[in-house]
């Protein structure tokens, strides 16, 4: 079994940003919007300063207070759109329930949407165009591509069909020619599904979801769940269980997380390069 590390190639991929960045001398501003006291948002913030930081980004988070209004917020997003120092912004979710996430994600220009969930991104992805992926996505596919692992021609599981995630993962992996299977909470016989997967993706978010009588010998296990059980982090595969039958398998943490964070970058490197 080898292990998908996330976290090592995260760092290579930080020096070679670095380095991208001071030879060709890119001037990139991200911006985060920051709305409310959220204490897994600040952690998640304090992350994405910290790696863009690192590899001479120009990272600042607008801190906004919980009572905010749309309006103010949708004006704040306008400035950071016409600033030409700023190349990225993220809206960082969740937001307070008053704020409507969709409005304020339609306000941010798609030459600006780092995380690549603007409409017109998605449309191109739905259309199997060049787009911005969003990190997730991306960061699964890199990792993959990086471990040599071949999609085309694959079956591949999905479980979870978010809009941050197991959509456009879909999209995503069936634009390279996967055979593409996306379970949720109302799908029947999951087991005899994921069962048959060579490349099984979780990412619904409950812990020891995934047992080792859902995998099959040799399956790649990707594991995007993040589940914090007193003060320590887990997947969604029960790790212990299906490791052994794994050809290839993300560890929690250190597998998917990482690459999500590292995607932000090159995003904003991408973006800064369609300008
Ligand atoms: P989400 O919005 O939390 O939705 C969970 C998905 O799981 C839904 O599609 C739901 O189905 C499905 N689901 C729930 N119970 C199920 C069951 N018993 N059987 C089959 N499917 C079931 O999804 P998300 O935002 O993608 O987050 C999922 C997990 O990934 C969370 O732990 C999140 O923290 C983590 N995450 C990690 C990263 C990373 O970088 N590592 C990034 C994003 C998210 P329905 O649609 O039918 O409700």
């Amino acid at each position: 079994m080898i292990i998908l590390d996330g976290k090592k190639y995260r760092d290579e991929l930080l020096e070679r940003y670095k380095e991208t960045i001071s030879k060709e001398k890119l001037s990139l501003g991200l911006s985060i919007i920051l709305i409310g006291n959220n204490s897994a948002s600040e952690v998640y913030v304090k992350n994405k300063v910290k790696y863009s930081t690192y590899v001479g980004i120009n990272t600042q988070i607008h801190r906004l207070s919980e009572d905010v209004t749309l309006q103010e917020v949708l004006k704040l997003i306008d400035k950071l759109n016409s600033d030409s120092s700023i190349n990225g912004i993220i809206l960082q979710s969740p937001v307070p329930h008053h704020i409507d996430f969709d409005s304020c994600i339609a306000a941010i220009s798609p030459k600006k949407d780092v995380d690549g969930i603007s409409a017109s991104n998605i449309f191109s992805l739905y259309q199997n165009k060049k787009t911005i992926l969003p990190c997730t996505v991306k960061g699964i596919i890199k990792l993959l591509e990086h471990y040599n692992i071949d999609i085309e021609g694959k079956n591949i599981t999905i479980i979870g069909r978010s809009e941050i995630v197991g959509k456009p993962l879909a999209l995503a992996l069936n634009n390279r020619n996967a055979t593409v299977t996306l379970c949720h909470s109302k799908t029947k016989n999951i087991k005899d599904i994921t069962s048959k997967a060579d490349i099984l993706i979780s990412a619904v978010g409950k812990a020891n979801f995934i047992t080792n009588d859902m995998v099959k010998e040799g399956f790649i296990g990707i594991d995007v769940g993040i589940n914090h059980i007193n003060g320590r982090l887990y997947g969604d595969f029960n790790y212990e269980e299906v490791k052994d039958l794994a050809s290839y398998i993300t560890p929690v943490p250190g597998g998917v997380g990482p690459m999500t964070i590292a995607m932000i970058i090159d995003n904003l490197i991408e973006l800064k390069r369609m300008e």
